[in-house]
Order: structure tokens, then C-alpha cells, then sequence
């Protein structure tokens, strides 16, 4: 059950020293810093981007922070009404918290375009091997598979995606982007560091025989483009033998130290589609010698959208939104072609299924008469995210025991996308809200914003929530698991 007051910053104790002044004293002061140097040479793996000398100093002076501080130590121990995790993983978490922080900076510093996340995939490769485990490279180099635990049955998978985004960051941080027209705006170097710390957990686990069944981390390429990356990890064989897959995405308007859960549709199904419409242009004092092109596209930008609610299931509503239009050039000529696009989003599986057949249909019923001849572009995008209803229970489990019931709250539904919906047409499981919102700050930037952050507690938050939730789900596996 969730337990949600309403308002999820309520109860939420600000640290004793904010997050910045510790920042600001990782940044000046001169701690020994040899996680931050390890990483900064290996930051020579990509050839591909340029790194500005005087940025890359300034990044890597922040990449580790003093031991001991508020922000290392208090996301690692289990809040008031939460369950420890089993051997000591807890305790191994708090020592391994400062690497952790330091390796999203890394990651956020050195950001890497959808497809080409090599010295990203190469770092958790690097990290992984170094903790005993077998992980492998996509055939690209560009994504990471690697099994935790040896034995066979069912598998447990969890997911992060690894790409920024073609955005100028925009924050002033030390470790903001060293590359132009590249962000990780959408937190999925953080995705990438939760997932890594909970692999290190499992790994421990594992070797301390305290590993009932088999764990996979799934680092995939590719969420931000179509096609994306979660098709190329399925091909990779990432999901054989998976019961079931679980994953994160970034809230920044939940606080640290809460996550967000919902059973069935989290995210929406988009599509694309555009309408270019061509036929005999000529003078506007003549329009019946023509074909009335922009009379034509008003149509379809008018009428099918507003048809379309009376085709679907009102149930399950699909939203057609145009966002670009164009044609002609003069006031007093009407021009020989034409053309509008947008995007069609929807929370149906079985009205995203229709879609794709409805709209075009539409558009020649509403052109009929016109004159105008019709080329109709449907491009499927990603589906929706529908959360299975047992895997988000198994999350409440352990976010719960993570945090806590307090640092449970409903998610609410998003019409953006996420690829991951492509892992839950195969195999059932749910995604989770993270909140990462600082308590602390009043500035609340979104999704995409190029002055994203994190309030960088809920990297500890986040590697609880996915190891519990791990463990959870091992648990509901018929035969718990064949050692
Ligand atoms: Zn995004
Ligand atoms: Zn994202």
C-alpha cells in the first residue's frame, strides 16, 4: 500500500549544510582525489569528442567529495522504517558512495549522443570486471549485458539507459559538460551510476553466497533517438530467460529520498505522422481552376483531429497534436503542395495498435472533394509504458523497505515516451519514478531543461530502491530462484 500525504517534500529534513557548500569545498578543496584522477585518465577512451583542458580541470577536481559528509553518509543508511539490506550491503554502500557520485560526475561531464556511448559503456565495463563479474559489450561497443549470480532458471532484469542529449548544458557546475551540444538533461548518467552501484551490491551478494537466483543489468544505448537502443539489447539476447525487468527514470519534482510508483500506463505510445498534400496551384482570384491547397491542409488540421474522437473509443483517448505546417510562399497565389506534421500519443496499447491505420483513412475522408492528392507518413515511435501490476507491487516491496512507507508516493502519468516499453511488450515488470529534486533549492528545472541537475542523495536512494526491489523479485519467483 502506498502511503502518500499529498504533499511528498512534508517531513523531509534539510541536511545540516546544503548540498552546495559541499560542492563548492569539493571543488576548492585539495582531497585526495584518486578515484577522480582514475576516472579523469580514462576519460582518454573517446577520441571522438574534444575536451576543453581548462574544463576537464575544473571537472576533475570535483569528482570526489570529503569522507564522511552529510551527503556521502546520509543516503546510504536506512531512514526511520526501513529494512537493511543484507550483508552489510548497506555499510558497503556508504564506503562506496563518494566513488559512485564521482563516477555520474564523470559520466555527466563527458556525455556521449544516443549510439555512440563507448567510453561510457567502456567505464561500466571497467567497473563491473573490477568487482569479478563477466560483463559484455554490445556488438557496437556501445551498450553493456552482465549477469549477476550463476544460477539457471529465471532472471531478474534491471535497466539503464545511457545517452545525453544534443543540448549545450547550461549549468555552472564543475563538472558540467565538457562537450558542446551535449547534456545529460534527462538524468541518465544517473540512471547509469544507480544501476552500476546496485551491480556492485548484487556482485558482493553473490559472492557472499547470499544470491538466491540470477540478476541482469541491462545498460542500453539509444533512449532519445528512433530507433532507439532497447531493440538492440533484446537482439543481444538481453532478454533470454527474463522473468521479469524493472527500471528508473528521474523525478525532478519528487525529493530525494521518495520514489514514485503506479501500476498500468506510466508513459504514453508516440508516434509521428505528416500529411503532404500536392495539386495544380494557380491564382487565388481562380480557385475553382485549382486545386485550394491551404483550404485542403486547413482541413486536415482541423478536421482530423476532431474526427478522431469520434472513431476512437473515448476510453481510450489518442491525442493528435500538429506542430509544423507549411505551404506557399505569396498572398495572392495558392501554392502546389503543402504539408503538416505532429505527433499522435495515447496511454491505449490496442488504440496505439489502431493508430496507425485511423488517421490516414481520415485524412482521405476529409480531403475527398478537396482535389488535393495525399501522402500520408505514419512513423511508429516507441509504445507505451503499461506497468504490470505484480512487478509494480514488487517495487512498492522494495522501495519500502528501501526508504521506508513514507518514501512511497503515486507517480503521476507522463505523455512523453520511454523505450523501455519495448522490454515490456516481451516480458512483464515496471518502471519507478526517482525522486531527485534537492528539498533544499527552491529552482525546479525539468526533463530536457538544459540546466538539469540532481540533488545527487538519491544515487544512494536509487541503489537501495533497485536492490531491494531486485531481492524483492527474486523472492516471487516460483522456486525462489534455482541455486
Ligand atoms: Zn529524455
Ligand atoms: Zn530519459
Amino acid at each position: 500500500m502506498l502511503a502518500f500525504d499529498g504533499d511528498p517534500w512534508a517531513g523531509w529534513q534539510p541536511l545540516e549544510r546544503s548540498y552546495q557548500d559541499i560542492r563548492d569545498a569539493a571543488r576548492s578543496d585539495h582531497y585526495q582525489i584518486d578515484v577522480a584522477q582514475r576516472h579523469h585518465r580514462r576519460s582518454r577512451l573517446s577520441q571522438s569528442h574534444p575536451i576543453h583542458s581548462d574544463r576537464e580541470f575544473d571537472v576533475t577536481s570535483a569528482l570526489t567529495l570529503p569522507t564522511g559528509s552529510p551527503l556521502v553518509s546520509s543516503p546510504s543508511e536506512p531512514p526511520p522504517g526501513a529494512t537493511p539490506l543484507p550483508y552489510e550491503l548497506d555499510r558497503m554502500l556508504a564506503l562506496r558512495m563518494p566513488d559512485l557520485v564521482a563516477t555520474r560526475r564523470w559520466i555527466h561531464a563527458h556525455p556521449e549522443l544516443s549510439g555512440h556511448e563507448i567510453a561510457t559503456a567502456a567505464l561500466i565495463v571497467r567497473e563491473l570486471a573490477a568487482a569479478g563479474l563477466e560483463p559484455r559489450l554490445l556488438p557496437q561497443g556501445n551498450g553493456v549485458i552482465c549477469d549477476i549470480g550463476r544460477a539457471s532458471g529465471p532472471v531478474i532484469a534491471l535497466r539503464a539507459d545511457l545517452d545525453a542529449l544534443p543540448l549545450t548544458d547550461a549549468k555552472d557546475v564543475p563538472y558540467r559538460s565538457t562537450v558542446d551540444g551535449a547534456c545529460h538533461a534527462c538524468g541518465h548518467d544517473v540512471h547509469t551510476t544507480v544501476l552500476l552501484g546496485t551491480g556492485l551490491l548484487l556482485a558482493r551478494l553473490a559472492a557472499e553466497g547470499g544470491l538466491d537466483g540470477r540478476v541482469r543489468l541491462l545498460f542500453q544505448p539509444a533512449e532519445e533517438t528512433v530507433p532507439s537502443g532497447a531493440p538492440e539489447i533484446i537482439a543481444a539476447g538481453g532478454l533470454t530467460d527474463v522473468a521479469g525487468i524493472y527500471a528508473l527514470h528521474c523525478a525532478p519534482y519528487l525529493p530525494a529520498g521518495t520514489v514514485g510508483v503506479r501500476t498500468g500506463p506510466l508513459t504514453a505510445a508516440v508516434d509521428t505522422v505528416e500529411v503532404a498534400l500536392s495539386g495544380a496551384g494557380g491564382h487565388t482570384a481562380r480557385p475553382h481552376l485549382t486545386t485550394d491547397l491551404v483550404h485542403a491542409l486547413g482541413r486536415v488540421i482541423v478536421d482530423v483531429p476532431a474526427l478522431l474522437t469520434r472513431r476512437m473509443d473515448p476510453r481510450a483517448p489518442l491525442s493528435l497534436v500538429w506542430g509544423t505546417v507549411h505551404a506557399g510562399t505569396a498572398n495572392n497565389t495558392i501554392p502546389g503542395d503543402g504539408f503538416v506534421r505532429g505527433t499522435v500519443r495515447t496511454l491505449s496499447v490496442d488504440a496505439w495498435r489502431e493508430a496507425q491505420d485511423v488517421i490516414p483513412e481520415l485524412v482521405r475522408d476529409v480531403l475527398a472533394g478537396t482535389g488535393a492528392k495525399a501522402d500520408v507518413r505514419y512513423h511508429r515511435g516507441f509504445p507505451a509504458v503499461v506497468n504490470d501490476e505484480q512487478a509494480t507491487a514488487t517495487i512498492t516491496t522494495g522501495a519500502t523497505r528501501a526508504l521506508g512507507q513514507h518514501g512511497v508516493v503515486p507517480a503521476e502519468i507522463s505523455m512523453g515516451s520511454e523505450d523501455f516499453s519495448f522490454y515490456l511488450e516481451q516480458v512483464p515488470g515496471a518502471m519507478f519514478r526517482l525522486g531527485t529534486g534537492d528539498p533544499d533549492s527552491t529552482i525546479r528545472r525539468d526533463l530536457h531543461h538544459p540546466g538539469f541537475d540532481v540533488d545527487e542523495r538519491s544515487i544512494g536512494y536509487g541503489v537501495r530502491v533497485m536492490t531491494h526491489t531486485a531481492l524483492a523479485a527474486l523472492d516471487a519467483l516460483p522456486g525462489e530462484g534455482a541455486a
